[in-house]
């Protein structure tokens, strides 16, 4: 006895053990999917129905389509039954002749059966069917891993054999065994066929007509009992194991018992009826005169069900009849007593975790059950957990507890779809104000054009048909979510203009005069003031300021025939005459402008004027488009091609990999910039798809392995300039010490002994679509989702797009305007520019033009060799080669001709009404500088006004 219980409590510890044990793994695999950010697990796991070709049932709101009968009279509609009229005869006048067996029937079930497996197969069937009287029918369903359920296997046995369609195998064409069924010369006998008369037309369109169900001879028999087995006991002395029922009919092969007990439901069916019905006949010869017709009864009973008509459910909303059981459950649970506060937020969250996991269940084809279950669903929003490992524990725990009890074990909890779509769920809980469209966000996010899960036969026309019905049912709300994006707009707009915008009058319009008394140029206060503290003017006016020079200057401006500089400038938008806010827009973008011979870009104001945010967005788009005519027309990229973390090159480098393995691995500068400020900013907030996306690029450029917060700060620093890297060391709060990165080139380069590309370039004559694809990445990312997330993005991307237009320009610092005078470059900035040129300058002896210049270094294995200073961000480089080839072709001519071109795209952009009097597309610019000015390259700097 003792013995006994210890065996027993041995075996329960390692029982126990067992399944501590399949959690853990279980539990870490889910650990081991969030660390990889899985995408949805659908596209690595086949399910069977996803070879069906015809669905009729798909998993939309949309009214399921029933067959129509193009022969039959025109009152078919698709929400009338096709065989109403047949059935209805029969009701009238039934068949009561219930001759199921001819003679004597072997009831003993043989080991020989027909597995129907091919359209030939089925045929022959068919061909077998349309020759007898009668048939039994029985049906096997799946339904944890399909929203709706489909038929499994079909059982069909008559007096000589037994059937077992394959109805996986055969979905698309089991509607040939439609005319059978719906031959009123042919009786169906089935057991309880109320289910399996809708499964049949929802997924084949075949219709029973002429039916005898047993349960309903059962019904009006009176016996104690009507279920099948109880008919196969008593009848044909045959037990069954019904817990078979709800195994997974999927299987194939089947296992033998489950063969067995497929066939057991069908193979008796015939004899059982025939039993049955000769006690209705038995009833009905014992009372002649009664009223009561018991075969009569069974035959319109059962026929009856035949007119059923398959329909899907339909709620007021996705999931909301779900939630309403949830939250009554959960009122009874509290003893009755609900409605404080809480319980409107723990309602809130049931009815959108509910309309999320309606939603997920019909776009991955799963039961409802088997994304998430009721009892999770509770204890989500009971306890509303924040992070990732909470939220998985919630739902796991509580399914334990709930499936340890009902034998639910096999489930994987939580789901394939909480785990790969976790975030959802995430940011469900943390969204407290209900969103009116999550229907529309979660539907875009994982069906639309870059949704995260495969579109299917089940899941596509919610997308096409639910966009076009959203757009009517929900016209208001969607309004009100332009709103809330235009909403986001203007905000990022007006944060725009009050970081970028001048903070001041840029023209103070003070003025500089010859001591003959004519009038050399508008400046700004500096200026004056720059002269007046070294003595070299003195003082005529003061409001506005004017200074009168004290020595004399070169040249006059008019003598150049050039009228511009003697024009006081208004602080207005030269394009639409905004006066409020302001901002400089260089007509001659920057890259190239750097680049220019220092006599030629300083003290240009010519090319420098105001644009407000909006005509400074147009401007810069066009000069953006402009800028790849450039690099098509020079054969110079825009961007240096790729980069790849150096220790990743080594690598790469170290194995036998080719080149072009090199080449996949690297990433865009810019593109890995991009993509690790934003996984750091929003990450946990983004899309799945896009941040899966994004993660990518950084795990590019570290070689493809798994990446770190750490690694996506230091990405951050991947291709910037020394300053660069300290403005944004400042601005999170860190020194960064490393300039990371190797570059690679994007042509192969067959006279580098070694096969090693790392070397820095800075690039070849092709035109890499990695940078085209990009100039378009920040709006067509906000675009395309039309998602809440994508609010956030949005804004992002605006401030992004905006703020690159003085970043990527190659000229961090332009973005502070404050420092700038009015003649455009103030006197610091013209420090800087022209200590990168100098950088730049002692490097282009080995540049010429659209060539690049390799420096393979000595190991074989690359260190950057490109300019340090020259940001890799940015168009600098671009511009550089584009200008180093115009000097060495066209000389300064060049350059000047270069301008006008800029020009003409300014003007042609914005059609400007404000510029300033004097404005040229055909400027000159050619000006020359006294032998004092600050200008004069020559000259050490000494007080001169230029003229
Ligand atoms: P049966 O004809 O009794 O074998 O049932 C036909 C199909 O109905 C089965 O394959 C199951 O998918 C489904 N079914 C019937 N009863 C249940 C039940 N109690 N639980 C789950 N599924 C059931
Ligand atoms: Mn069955
Ligand atoms: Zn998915």
């Amino acid at each position: 006895m003792e013995n006994k219980e210890m065996i027993k409590i041995a075996f329960t510890v390692a029982c126990l053990a067992a399944i501590s044990m399949f959690l853990t793994t279980q539990y870490r695999k889910h650990r081991k999917q969030k660390k990889f950010w899985s995408s949805c697990y659908l596209k690595t796991e086949p399910k069977p129905q996803n070879k069906f070709k015809r669905v009729l049932a798909d998993n939309s709101y949309s009214p399921f389509k029933h067959l129509k009968l193009s022969d039959s009279n025109n009152e078919n509609s698709s929400s009338s039954h096709p065989y109403q009229a047949e059935i209805t005869a029969l009701l009238k006048n039934p068949h009561l002749e219930f001759n199921f067996v001819d003679g004597n029937m072997d009831l003993k079930m043989s080991d020989s059966y027909v597995w129907v497996e091919t359209h030939s197969q089925l045929q022959e069937l068919v061909d077998v069917l349309s020759k007898e009287r009668v048939f039994a029918v029985d049906t096997e369903q799946h339904s944890l891993r399909s929203f709706l359920g489909f038929t499994a296997l079909i059982q069909i046995s008559t007096q000589r054999e037994d059937y077992l369609v394959d109805t996986i195998a055969l979905h698309d064409i089991m509607s040939i065994l439609g005319p059978v069924f719906s031959n009123p010369g042919i009786c169906k006998v089935f057991h309880g066929a109320d289910n399996d008369v809708l499964w049949l037309q929802r997924d084949f369109h075949i219709y029973v007509v002429n039916l005898f169900d047993t349960a309903k001879a059962c019904e009006l028999l009176s016996k104690p009992q009507k279920s099948l087995a109880y008919l196969l006991e008593m009848y044909c002395g045959v037990a069954t194991n019904k817990l078979l029922q709800r195994e997974d009919w999927r299987q194939r092969p089947l296992p033998v018992e489950m063969v067995k007990y497929a066939r057991t439901d069908a193979h008796y069916l015939l004899y059982i009826a025939t039993c049955l019905a000769s006690e209705l006949k038995q009833q009905d010869n014992l009372c002649l005169d009664d009223k009561f017709h018991f075969v009569l009864e069974a035959s319109q009973r059962s026929n009856t069900i035949c007119l059923q008509l398959f329909s899907k459910e339909i709620e007021a909303a996705p999931g909301e009849s779900a939630a309403s059981s949830i939250i009554s459950r959960h009122v009874k649970d509290q003893g009755g007593v609900s409605s404080n506060f809480c319980d409107t937020e723990f309602q809130d969250i049931v009815r959108q975790l509910c309309t999320w996991r309606d939603l997920m269940a019909r776009v991955h084809d799963e039961s409802l059950r088997y994304v998430l279950s009721d009892n999770a669903v509770a204890a989500l929003a009971h306890e509303v957990p924040t992070t990732e490992t909470e939220i998985y524990n919630t739902i796991s725990q509580t399914d334990l507890n709930i499936d340890s009890l009902s034998l639910n074990y096999s489930l994987q909890s939580p789901s394939p779809i909480v785990c790969s779509h976790w975030e959802d769920i995430h940011y469900l809980l943390q969204e407290k104000i209900g969103e009116p469209n999550i229907f529309q966000l979660i539907l875009q996010k994982h069906l639309g054009s870059k949704g995260s899960c495969p579109l299917s036969i089940y899941n596509y026309a919610m997308l096409s048909k639910s966009n076009l019905k959203l757009e009517n049912r929900f016209i208001s709300k969607q309004n009100g979510f332009k709103n809330a994006k235009r909403v986001g707009r203007k905000a990022s707009r007006e944060l725009f203009v009050q970081k970028f915008s001048c903070k001041s009058p840029v023209y103070h319009n003070c003025r500089i005069y010859a001591n003959d008394g004519r009038l050399l140029c508008y400046c700004d206060r500096r200026k004056l003031e720059w002269y007046l503290g070294r003595d070299l003017a003195k003082l005529i006016d003061d409001n506005p300021p004017a200074i009168m020079l004290l020595f004399e200057p070169k040249g006059r401006p008019q003598d150049e025939d050039n009228d511009f500089y003697i024009q006081s400038k208004k602080n207005i938008c030269v394009g639409c005459g905004e006066g409020n806010h302001y901002l400089r827009y260089r007509v001659i973008p920057s890259c190239y402008r750097m680049h220019f011979p220092e006599h030629l870009k300083s003290h240009r104001s010519h090319d420098i004027v105001l644009l407000c945010v909006d005509c400074h967005e147009i401007a810069h788009a066009a000069a953006e488009k402009y800028k790849k005519q450039i690099a098509a027309e020079f054969g110079i990229p825009l961007f240096v091609r790729k980069v790849v973390d150096s220790k990743q090159a080594h690598e790469i480098c170290g194995s036998s990999e080719s080149i072009a393995n090199l080449e996949e691995a690297g990433v865009s500068p810019l593109e890995l910039r991009t993509a690790a400020m934003a996984l750091l900013r929003h990450g946990p907030r983004m899309p799945f798809k896009r941040r899966e996306e994004l993660k990518q690029i950084v795990m590019k450029y570290y070689g493809g392995r798994e990446i770190s917060e750490e690694d996506l700060e230091r990405a951050l620093l991947v291709g910037m300039n020394p300053h660069e890297r300290r403005r944004l060391g400042k601005k999170r709060g860190l020194s960064f010490k490393h300039a990371t990165g190797s570059i690679i080139s994007g042509k192969k380069q067959e006279n580098n002994s070694g096969g090693m590309v790392t070397s820095a370039t800075v690039n070849t004559s092709s035109i890499d679509n990695v940078d085209n694809s990009h100039a378009t990445k920040g709006k067509a990312c906000s675009k395309d989702q039309n998602s809440d997330f994508s609010i956030v993005t949005d804004m992002d991307a605006v401030i992004s797009s905006l703020c690159s237009d003085i970043e990527v320009d190659g000229e961090v610092f332009a973005a502070d305007c404050k420092v700038m005078n009015s003649d455009g470059i103030g006197l610091s900035d013209a420090k800087v520019i022209s200590d990168l040129d100098t950088v730049a300058n002692s490097e282009s002896s080995s540049s010429n033009g659209t060539i690049n210049s390799i420096h393979p270094s000595s190991d074989g294995i690359s260190s950057p060799k490109h300019n340090p200073k020259l940001s890799l961000l940015g168009h600098g480089p671009h511009g550089k080669q584009v200008v180093d080839h115009l000097l060495k072709e066209y000389g300064e001519n060049g350059i000047s001709q270069f301008c006008q071109r800029w020009r003409q795209v300014f003007v042609e952009a914005i059609h400007p009404r404000f510029l300033p009097g004097g404005w040229d597309i055909m400027h000159s610019g050619r000006r020359d500088f006294g032998e004092f000015s600050v200008y004069n390259p020559s000259k050490k700097v000494s007080a001169a006004a230029e003229g």
